[in-house]
């Protein structure tokens, strides 16, 4: 069982006789809610036609028989903004659920900017669509459910009122993605006559009763979280500090608690979501995509998801006549760009180059060869014995040419992260650093890897980190954006030249390596639309540069900071405290961001935000006060 909103197709087409039939019938499970109403109050009707009914009060009612913005504009109030009517969601007696009552149609105007489309996206609810068997009424329902479907909105299900129509209702259940309940409304407008109709047709009301059961959000969190702690190992989190936060959703920038709050997800869950979450593009594509294929090998069997996708890649970097090597996730793309610059130089007769050259603050993931080429002593220390030998050098281009003079013959590649050093503590090096490495790599004849898993898809303010640069890599790792952020997705892009001798290998000499989800269709058709995007990344990661400019001078030279470092999207304060990754610090700064509404995760003393693309200026704003109070709490 579930709250749920009601929604029309139109304005009339039975959304009251719908909630007071449904609240006759269920008036012990559930309460209802109009928050914005005009002319005759239809909380006034249902409360006298389901006498049993819980009905909580509207928001905003007004007398005039017109649209809400003109009503209220000819009444001289304004009408209750979005945030406010989802921060007033009545909470019903216990047991009760919420029905809430729509006006109009999802398109009609709810202030003079907003539709009311965006009042039913923000209340992420269940939906449920009243329509009627008038004249036309597959083309129209079907209308509103693509639409709604476009918009990121879909009904689950469609109430469909008036004389039977089979053709109807058979006709937009095969063209929907919706169940559909044929209704008839009361034949008298009276308490007894409700109940009578909702008896009559309980039935088909207990059918809807059953799919919205099945759609219930996540349970609550006193239920969820003992059970967590009985049954789940979380990433990087020790046993005995098990995570106390339960989401029930996501939307946008933001992370929905279990508890109704609403956290904004400044590090992009992980650095992956791109855009936002459930970005409308990416949901329907996936919708899409599952009406055709679920998961198919990728070994002897191609599909067009996964070959369009790698055009398109090779074409952002410049690879023509390179390879796109899938995967699912970013250690599993350095892995395999570590194997095939090692295979590269065996196959081109040097099997002596071994030797792999990392930088201090690397990271690469958390398989054992990327782990090697990372040596991060506090994550990977205890692992150190099974580890092949690496060198691990300070990130600058004198290092590496002293370095290369002497072991170049004996090096396979060189692997850094460009631009920004994301988990070492989101270190930034200029983009003329990033060119001298590259040169020195280029003149001692070893291969170069970028491992843009963390700065792919335009991050930095470019679409890839290396752009910036001038340099051409050999091997291109990606992952977390790839597919927007919300499917595992993961690429290693090959250099014409690297592909070069194993394109006539012997048979024994075939790159091994794949895994069972490798080049996932799914997840390479939602990477498809993420693509068809990426015209507008630069322009979306500059601007949230631009805001960061902006709003984090006042911090540069402060008391509680020791640096501030901003590159395209990705800003970070590096706090004058003590307290590396595992300091009691960490605790207190994600709760202090918590208590702002914001989710943080910082490594060591640098606090860092680098959000969803489509985040707002107040969101923006919300990071920065978050930001504020950690520095201000760690002054004192
Ligand atoms: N490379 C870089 C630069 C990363 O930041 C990460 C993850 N933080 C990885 C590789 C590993 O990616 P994954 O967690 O998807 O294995």
């Amino acid at each position: 069982m579930s709250s749920f909103l009601v929604l029309g197709t139109d304005t009339d087409v039975g959304k009251t006789a719908f909630s007071a039939l449904w609240l006759a019938a269920f008036a012990e499970h559930y309460a209802y809610w109009k928050p914005i109403e005009t002319g005759p109050s239809d909380s006034g009707r249902i409360r006298a036609l389901v006498p049993a009914a819980q009905v909580f009060p509207a928001l905003c009612s007004l007398a005039e028989p017109v649209a809400p913005p003109l009503a209220a504009r000819r009444a001289g109030v304004s009408l209750p903004r979005i945030e406010e009517i989802a921060a007033r969601l009545p909470r019903p007696a216990e047991h009760r659920h919420l029905l809430v009552e729509t006006f109009g149609g999802p398109w009609s105007p709810l202030d003079e900017s907003t539709l009311q489309l965006e009042l039913i996206r923000r209340l992420e609810m269940p939906r449920v669509l009243v329509s009627s068997t008038r004249l036309g009424a597959v083309g129209r329902t079907l209308q509103c459910l693509k639409a709604l479907e476009a918009a990121g909105a879909p009904a689950r299900a469609v109430a469909l009122f008036g004389p039977d129509d089979d053709y109807a209702r058979t006709e937009i259940a095969r063209h929907a993605d919706a169940a559909v309940v044929a209704l008839q409304p009361p034949r008298e407008w009276t308490s007894e006559g409700v109940a009578t109709a909702a008896r009559e047709q309980i039935d088909e009301l207990r059918r809807l009763f059953a799919l919205l059961e099945q759609t219930a959000a996540a349970p609550p969190a006193g239920a969820l979280l003992p059970r967590d702690r009985a049954a789940v190992w979380h990433p990087y989190t020790p046993l005995a500090k098990p995570p106390s936060l339960v989401c029930a959703g996501a939307d946008r920038e933001f992370l929905i608690l279990d508890d109704g709050r609403r956290l904004i997800d400044a590090i992009s869950s992980w650095w992956t979501i791109q855009n936002g979450h459930r970005d409308p593009a990416l949901m329907r594509a996936l919708r899409d995509a599952t009406r055709h294929v679920d998961h198919v090998l990728f070994a002897g069997v191609t599909h067009p998801w996964g070959v369009e996708l790698a055009e398109i890649l090779l074409r952002s970097c410049g690879f023509s006549g390179g390879r796109v090597f899938y995967s699912d996730n970013g250690s599993t793309a350095v892995e395999v760009a570590l194997k095939m610059a090692y295979q590269y130089w065996r196959l081109t007769g040097r099997p002596e180059r071994v030797r792999f050259v990392g930088f201090e603050h690397g990271y690469h993931g958390d398989t054992f060869g990327a782990m090697a080429v990372s040596r991060d002593p506090v994550f990977f220390g205890h692992f150190e014995p099974l580890l092949f030998s690496a060198d691990i050098l300070p990130l600058d281009p004198g290092a590496l040419e002293a370095h290369l003079r002497r072991h170049a013959h004996e090096t396979a590649a060189v692997i850094l992260e460009p631009l920004v050093q994301g988990a070492g503590g989101m270190r930034m090096h200029a983009p003329q650093t990033l060119t001298d490495l590259c040169a020195v790599a280029r003149r001692h004849n070893v291969l170069f890897i970028a491992d843009e898993v963390l700065t792919g898809g335009g991050r930095t303010g470019s679409v890839w980190a290396f752009q910036q640069a001038g340099i051409e890599p050999d091997l291109i790792c990606a992952a977390k954006t790839l597919a927007g952020g919300i499917m595992p997705l993961a690429a290693t892009l090959v250099h014409p030249r690297v592909v070069e001798p194993f394109k006539d290998a012997p048979p024994r000499d075939t790159f091994f390596h794949g895994h069972s989800f490798t080049g996932h269709p799914l997840a390479c058709a939602v990477a498809l639309a993420n693509w068809r995007q990426a015209s507008s990344w630069t322009a979306s990661a500059l601007r949230i540069e631009a805001f960061w400019r902006g709003a984090l001078a006042r911090f540069v030279g402060g008391a509680g900071t020791r640096a501030v470092r901003i590159r395209g999207a990705i800003a970070a304060l590096e706090l004058n405290s003590p307290g590396g990754y595992l300091s009691e610090m960490k605790q207190r700064i994600t709760d202090i961001a918590e208590r702002k509404g914001v989710f943080l995760r910082p490594l060591g003393s640098v606090v860092y935000a680098l959000p969803p693309y489509c985040i707002s200026e107040e969101s923006l704003q919300g990071i920065v006060d978050a930001f504020d109070a950690i520095v201000g709490d760690m002054s004192h």
